[in-house]
């Protein structure tokens, strides 16, 4: 595989999870790394250091993707900072699981506006603001695959991203390729909190290797499709669930 010298590539929701862990492996691939988070600065701050201290180049910028104005100064400050943006990868997102007869107005509407309205905002400052022969690499979920009980809102979210990223890979031309990819459960505070084990458990035996993914699992995908090895692969949802669905 090709390594990411020279590839600026803006990262949303980076601060924590598997974002931060996206950030450090694209970093170590020699790739400038905007790190977007919302409200966690000390973790954004705090990552952007070590990725110096291991040689790399990272900076850190505060924008809630949900809010169209936010989004486009981030963009703007980025290409500002380092002259371009390559790769977008649209990581930023929230979880809410409930029935949907307990979902509050309040509910849907947070979920919609980060993880819907969030991955539109950045995809409209994409079509004009991103590098020629660039990648788009949006984040959906395997729960799309599993047709779970009090997931319906965050899945319905997933399935907008999906549509989203297909039909903008069909707009947006000048050479970008647009995927998603369909984590299973990671370990991460968004899946673990509130879990007890035998959830989590029971979760990690539908995939034959009887265990939930790690951040690594995915970051290696991640990087694979920012890569320029991976320019044929365009308008797919890729699964990395360890066969889960
Ligand atoms: P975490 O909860 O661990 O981290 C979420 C990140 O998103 C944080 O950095 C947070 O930043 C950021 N974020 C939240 N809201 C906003 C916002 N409005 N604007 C900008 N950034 C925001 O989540 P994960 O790392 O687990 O999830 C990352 C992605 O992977 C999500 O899209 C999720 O849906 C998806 N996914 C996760 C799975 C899992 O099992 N973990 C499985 C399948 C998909 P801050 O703290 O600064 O607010």
């Amino acid at each position: 595989m090709k390594n990411l010298n020279n590839k600026v590539i803006l990262i949303t929701g980076a601060s924590r999870g598997i974002g931060a862990e996206v950030a450090t492996e694209l970093a170590k691939q020699g790739a400038k790394i905007i790190v977007n988070y919302a409200g966690s600065k000390p973790e954004a701050e705090k990552l952007v250091s070590q990725i110096k201290t291991i040689g790399g180049d990272a900076i850190s910028i505060q924008a809630d993707v949900s809010k169209p104005a936010e989004v486009k100064l981030l963009f703007n400050a980025s290409i500002k900072y380092y002259g371009k943006i390559d790769v977008l990868v649209n990581n930023a997102g929230i979880m809410i699981t409930k029935f949907i007869k307990d979902t509050s107005d309040n509910d849907f509407t947070k979920q919609f506006d980060v993880n819907v309205r969030g991955v539109f905002n950045t995809l409209r400052e994409a079509a004009t603001k991103l590098a020629d022969n660039g990648s788009i690499i949006n984040f959906s979920t395997t729960v799309n695959r599993l047709i779970l009980p009090t997931y319906g809102t965050y899945a319905a979210t997933k399935a907008a991203v999906e549509q989203l990223t297909k039909v903008f890979s069909k707009e947006i031309g000048r050479g970008v390729n647009v995927n998603s990819i369909s984590p299973g459960p990671t370990n991460t505070e968004l899946f673990v909190k509130g879990k007890p084990q035998e959830v989590i458990d029971r979760l990690a035996s539908m995939n034959p290797y009887g265990r939930i993914g790690e951040t690594d699992d995915i970051t290696s995908i991640v990087a694979f499709l920012a890569s320029d090895d991976a320019k044929w692969i365009n308008a797919q949802n890729i699964g990395v669930n360890g066969g889960m669905a």
